[in-house]
């Protein structure tokens, strides 16, 4: 530990720590070089603790942590970046703080907010002896701590549509003259389109950083890690790469972007989808950035981007992606407990491999499992239905959301898990539960046709488990959701089921459950 101190004792009165998720070289405190501010980064073991996390995930993190490292010294500023092997005496991050204050003889120490609670409590709790520690933020988001605290009350149900109005109001995005632009606020109903046969599938723009480095280091500190890798990287990782992501995607696939939203198929992994997720998570990236491209290219003269695609994805940022940072906030910590289903199954071990016949959620699973990503869709109708359906326990459902994806950081993953997919949040996120039947997936994707079970039958050994679990779900939930108006219609429906098929359904959802506890 003293070695790694030793090397370079620069005194300085200010401390800065750069988190992983803050790689913002736009950020104000690097727009002046200032000798007497040292700024740190470190891959801390704890990070790879908390949970365990898809090998692609902690390489792009570390990848691009390492390129910010650079380009930060490259502007003139000192930094010190430690890497697994160098950072493996602290065993956290104030540990790490607490040193390298003392050896650079830092009487301050000054950190962005964390979007993790967990993280942000860590700090708020470290006092060390002689050194004022001081918070700012991060300037990333749209919103401010305060707007955030103004707009959004501790256990209060939230709804993204008027949010989402006042948004695009108050930043004047898709105006004119005090309207909407297209004279709609949100043009979902021209958004739901299955993938037409016809339509070629673009392939994605991946990049190829190398990875072997990185390997070997997780490699040393035995660090366990799921899913898979290649030699290269895909993701982009630093802000010229995610840049050139933004450049592709607002010209190749914005066009298509709205009406194959929520398509799914076996013939691509990201359809239409921007893939910009990591790079707006680890702030490579500002949202206002994204969305200013995304409408730049919808006002281009003779512009193929029509403006249901465009509204389509400005909702994505400057509404879903605010929302649930408001709703992460406001409830956090009581939001990670939350349970109201009382769900307590575990999770079935095929979403660890994919090894199941459903073709559906093998596409989801196996291509969660070979690139880190699966988009919306997938993650709420495919995978986020069936666990919800089976009653799985939502803190291993949170798990392995928060593990599986490279663009999973808890502020974004757990109200979309716990509160949009399972409804654990009592309805905080979402007004009703995001249920389907298979007919819903056979709708929007072409993997029924390859399936082992029968999309069109509720009873029976080849009946879709989508299919039973749905009419079980409403069944065993009846009074709950008996009296809610957005879900009548279902429970019609289940009402009208003889009573002898809605045992029959019952207790093949029973059997279900049991081969795959
Ligand atoms: P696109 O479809 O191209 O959308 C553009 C951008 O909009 C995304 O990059 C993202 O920043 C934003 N966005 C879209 N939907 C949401 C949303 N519901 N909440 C917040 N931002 C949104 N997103 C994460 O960034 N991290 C997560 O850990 C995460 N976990 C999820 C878990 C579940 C169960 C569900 C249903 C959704 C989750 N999402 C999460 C939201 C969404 O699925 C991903 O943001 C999206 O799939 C990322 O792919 P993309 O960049 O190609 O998105
Ligand atoms: Fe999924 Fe059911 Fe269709 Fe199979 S039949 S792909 S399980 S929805």
């Amino acid at each position: 530990m003293k070695a790694v101190m030793d090397v370079d004792p620069h005194p300085a009165k200010v401390l800065r720590l750069v988190l992983g998720d803050q790689l913002d070289a736009h950020h104000s405190w690097f727009q002046q070089v200032d000798p007497g501010i040292v700024y740190v980064m470190a891959e801390l073991a704890q990070e790879q603790r908390y949970v365990r996390h898809h090998i692609q995930k902690t390489m792009a993190f570390f990848l691009a942590m390492e390129r910010f490292a650079e380009r930060v010294r490259g502007m003139g500023h000192s930094i010190r970046h430690f890497d697994l092997d160098q950072a493996a005496p602290f065993e956290s991050l104030t540990a790490l703080l607490a040193h390298c204050a003392a050896a650079h003889q830092a009487t301050r120490v000054e950190y962005q907010l964390p979007d993790e609670y967990r993280l942000r409590r860590q700090l708020a709790d470290w006092q060390p002896d002689g050194v004022e520690v001081v918070a700012v933020e991060s300037e990333h988001f749209y919103m401010t701590e305060h707007d955030l605290k103004r707009q959004f009350k501790a256990g209060s149900a939230h709804r993204l549509e008027p949010f989402y109005r006042k948004m695009r109001t108050s930043f004047d995005v898709l105006m004119k003259d005090g309207a909407p632009v297209g004279g709609q606020w949100n043009f979902d109903k021209h958004n739901q389109k299955a993938l037409p046969k016809t339509v070629t599938v673009p392939a994605p723009f991946l990049f190829q950083n190398p990875t072997g480095l990185i390997q070997d280091r997780l490699d040393r500190h035995g660090v366990e890690t799921l899913g898979q890798v290649g030699s290269d990287l895909i993701w982009p990782v630093d802000e010229a790469q995610a840049e050139a992501l933004l450049v592709d995607f607002c010209q190749r696939l914005l066009p298509n972007f709205g009406r194959y939203q929520d398509a799914m198929t076996h013939r691509g992994w990201s359809l239409f989808h921007s893939r910009l997720s990591f790079a707006l998570n680890t702030k490579l990236l500002s949202p206002k950035r994204v969305v200013d491209a995304a409408v730049a290219a919808f006002e281009q003269p003779g512009s193929e981007v029509g403006c249901a695609e465009v509204e389509g994805f400005v909702r994505q940022i400057l509404g879903w992606r605010e929302f649930i940072r408001g709703l992460y906030w406001a409830n956090m910590p009581d939001y990670a407990a939350r349970n109201v289903l009382e769900a307590k199954m575990d999770l079935p071990s095929f979403y660890w491999t994919g090894d199941t016949r459903m073709a559906c959620l093998k596409q989801a699973i196996d291509q969660s499992l070979e690139f880190g990503y699966a988009h919306h869709i997938q993650r709420l109708m495919v995978t986020g239905n069936f666990a919800l359906m089976l009653g799985v326990d939502p803190d291993q459902v949170d798990a392995w959301y928060l593990g599986i994806y490279v663009d999973a950081i808890e502020w974004v993953e757990m109200p979309n898990t716990r509160g949009m997919s399972q409804f654990a949040d009592g309805g905080l996120v979402a007004s009703k539960p995001y249920i389907s039947s298979g007919k819903y997936i056979q709708r929007m994707s072409d993997h029924c046709g390859d399936c082992a079970y029968d999309v069109t039958a509720r009873t029976g050994a080849m009946a879709c488990p989508y299919n039973v679990l749905y009419w079980d779900f409403l069944g065993r939930h009846s009074d709950r959701f008996g009296r809610n108006p957005r879900m009548r219609l279902m429970m019609n429906h289940y009402e009208k089921i003889p009573m002898i098929e809605r045992d029959e359904i019952h207790s093949a959802a029973q059997a279900l459950r049991e081969s795959l506890a």
